[in-house]
């Protein structure tokens, strides 16, 4: 693995026409050995922190199997409308104070327009007046390009809108739209001028084949920031009862990533809870970017100690 590694540190790229197996058989400590020195080589060593704020929860048409908000589940999630501007903005220079470089609105629904959208773009604005370093991230689903480049205008640099898995795998997790919406909204994002993160989830079914095909056509878009979720069954949802992904599976996941995607931030979401330390191990697995605080519909970890596990290894902030 360490000849790879070195091939990719050199300009080689991983494909899907090629036969990616190795990923898959390769001794588990020498993979993330070579991911880790790509990271090092490729990304340096700063990681890069975000946090996100739940700006409209619960009660969406959508489908999406894994999710504690589609109305298709039946969870207890808190259910309310967009937020008030002056919570957003409060969150936000929170957050900044915390030593967190990115901060996103994230909102349950299959997109966002009229009045909530009016709303977002005020909260964008203001919060970009208010703290001209925090880096403004959105994620408000299948929003039209016209209103994408509406959010740019307001401060937004980066649009998030996961993949979620492999294109064969997705009617799987959802049937309320499809993969080509969600690639069609990546296109429509770069349109408006926006940086990409998309990335998805683990542990609901899928394949390993599925999780190289999602690597690679995350690698073909160009995805700068790629999140990745170990599913967290939440009771209610038709994944309730799914076997949690294990430990070296995990681990071969982040790994396999950043052989794929060398130069993106590779950026660990929900399922750190699977590991002790923070998630310490996924870091020296090609891992470089994190979400830290708490996650949309389930508690994260907190950020002085993220900061703190990121620091004994080497890593610098931005
Ligand atoms: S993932 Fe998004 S689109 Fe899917 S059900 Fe949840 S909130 Fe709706």
């Amino acid at each position: 693995m360490n000849r790879l590694a070195d091939e990719i540190i050199e300009g080689r790229r991983l494909t899907e026409e090629e036969d990616l197996s190795i990923l898959l058989k390769a001794d588990l400590k020498e993979l993330c050995k070579g991911a880790d020195k790509i990271r090092k080589a490729l990304c340096g060593h700063k990681a890069d922190l975000c946090s996100i704020i739940n700006g409209r929860s619960g009660r969406c048409s959508e489908n999406c199997k894994f999710c504690a908000q589609s109305s298709h589940n039946s969870t207890d999630c808190e259910v309310y409308g967009f937020l008030e501007k002056d919570i957003l903005l409060k969150e936000c220079g929170h957050a900044l104070q915390q030593g967190i470089s990115r901060y996103s609105i994230v909102t349950a629904g299959r997109s966002m327009e009229g009045e909530d959208l009016e709303k977002a773009i005020e909260a964008y604005q203001s919060m970009h007046k208010a703290y001209p370093d925090m880096i403004l991230c959105a994620s408000h689903g299948l929003v039209k390009e016209n209103d994408l480049k509406r959010l740019h205008e307001a401060g937004v640099t980066m649009y998030h809108t996961n993949v979620e898995t492999s294109e064969r795998f997705f009617p799987e997790i959802c049937t309320t739209h499809t993969y080509a919406d969600k690639l069609e909204e990546i296109r429509l994002a770069r349109n408006a001028g926006l940086e990409v993160c998309s990335g998805g989830i683990f542990g609901m079914g899928e394949n390993w084949q599925d999780r190289l095909d999602m690597a690679a056509l995350l690698a073909r878009f160009k995805v700068s920031s790629i999140p990745l979720n170990f599913l967290i069954p939440i009771k209610g949802t038709p994944l309730e009862n799914n076997e949690p992904l294990t430990q070296e599976e995990i681990l071969r996941i982040v790994a396999i990533f950043r052989y794929l995607n060398p130069t993106a931030f590779i950026r660990i979401a929900a399922g750190r809870n699977y590991f002790d330390n923070s998630g310490k191990a996924l870091f020296c697995a090609g891992a470089n970017a994190v979400l830290t605080g708490d996650m949309l519909t389930t508690t994260g970890s907190k950020t002085a100690q993220d900061r703190q596990m990121l620091a004994e290894i080497g890593y610098t902030f931005a």
